[in-house]
């Protein structure tokens, strides 16, 4: 929806900044998110993801600017008045009430007759998966199934918007790559939009419909994780989201469908296909993923790129092994190649001199 002109954003940010004293928490951020969607705001800490996050609630208000869910203006709606409801990253489940209890809290505090609250949490236990854990109360759940809980609470009331701060920040890795999928199944079934803060790049990235990358009280780059990851809009972002080798240079040539650029990091020219603009002589930034490199003892003539260096490192993480090869600039980079047999691994060591190489379309020039 959000690349349908037409399309009317159910959740409409416009201008809005929080202060504290002097102090910009959050500064003169827009943003739309459109029904059904998961809309991550990822930044690292600090960032004033969780403050904006709570002035959508409205839990804190606004310095300025302008919050709309459903064409209807926010300013001066209480938390509980509006079409939303908010998870919080420590749950906050009532430790003396069985899962059942905290599930049915809410609605049994809004006076809804007794038999439609049994029905409604029944229902959601049974999304959630915790028939089997009704009758327990919270400290003797798992991390996992408190997560649980304090999801089906926050959904019981059929919000349209649900704010979820960190929501699988308590888990282990393996339980948060499971729950994560998980999450987006319940989503998709409620057909809920879900506005999502975490600091976790790669969670971002599994849950997202688009991401908001935060730094410094700004959202400086909005899009799909594809386009967050492809095009990152600076040396930030591309920084943030996954790891990436940067090169400074200046364009020397300046095609319709390529640039050169020169860059003493290099000591041959980088040839850039790819998200390219600019004029001769400005100063660029050049990014390319280890991914998107290629590492070999024997020349790469089918390269657009290639650098000769020595590899300083190696480590080998099961599906694929990265290298750190020195260039003979001094230049570091990062290369990450694939194990795709049980000996991949194992042909390059420490030492080795190596040819490291890249297309043309693996390179994007980003803002410094
Ligand atoms: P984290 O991931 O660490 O929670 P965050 O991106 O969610 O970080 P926020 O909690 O939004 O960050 O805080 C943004 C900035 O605003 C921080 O520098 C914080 O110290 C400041 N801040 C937040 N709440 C207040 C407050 N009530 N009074 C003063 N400063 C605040």
């Amino acid at each position: 929806p959000w690349n349908d002109p037409k399309a009317v954003p159910f959740l409409q940010v416009k201008n809005v900044t929080k202060k504290f004293g002097t102090f910009t928490a959050v500064s003169d951020v827009s943003l739309d998110v459109y029904k059904g969607e998961i809309f991550c705001l990822l930044g690292g800490s600090g960032c004033g993801k969780s403050t904006l996050l709570r002035m959508l609630s409205g839990f804190e208000d606004v310095t300025s600017g302008q919050i709309i869910i459903d064409g209807q203006d926010q300013a001066g709606v209480a938390p509980y008045a509006r079409q939303t409801n908010m998870m919080f990253q420590s749950y906050a489940l009532f430790p003396h009430m069985t899962v059942e209890k905290n599930i049915a809290y809410g609605l049994k505090r809004d006076g809804l007759p007794r038999d439609e609250v049994a029905v409604r949490v029944s229902e959601m236990i049974s999304l959630v998966q915790l028939d089997k854990f009704a009758n327990r109360k919270p400290h003797q759940l798992s991390g996992g199934q408190q997560q649980r809980v304090a999801l089906a609470r926050s959904l019981v009331k059929k919000p349209k918007l649900l704010m979820l701060d960190e929501p699988l920040g308590a888990l282990d890795k393996k339980l948060r790559e499971e729950t994560q999928f998980e999450l987006m199944e319940i989503q998709e079934n409620l057909g809920v939009t879900f506005v999502v803060v975490t600091h976790d790049q790669e969670e971002a990235m599994t849950l997202s419909s688009r991401i908001g990358v935060m730094t410094d009280g700004q959202i400086v780059q909005t899009g799909t994780p594809h386009e967050i990851y492809e095009y990152p809009a600076n040396r930030f972002v591309a920084d943030f989201i996954g790891s990436v080798n940067i090169f400074e240079g200046r364009i020397v040539e300046d095609e319709v469908d390529y640039v050169v650029v020169q860059s003493r990091e290099t000591n041959t020219d980088i040839f850039v296909a790819h998200g390219v603009s600019g004029t001769v002589g400005q100063k660029v930034a050049i990014a390319v993923r280890p991914e998107k490199m290629t590492i070999s003892k024997d020349p790469l003539p089918d390269m657009r790129n290639v650098i000769k260096g020595t590899i300083a490192e190696v480590a080998y993480m099961g599906n694929r092994s990265v290298y750190q090869v020195q260039l003979e600039s001094g230049k570091r980079v990062r290369v990450a190649h694939p194990n795709r047999t049980r000996r991949g691994a194992h042909t390059l060591t420490w030492e080795d001199e190596v040819y490291v190489g890249w297309a043309g379309q693996a390179g994007v020039v980003v803002s410094q």
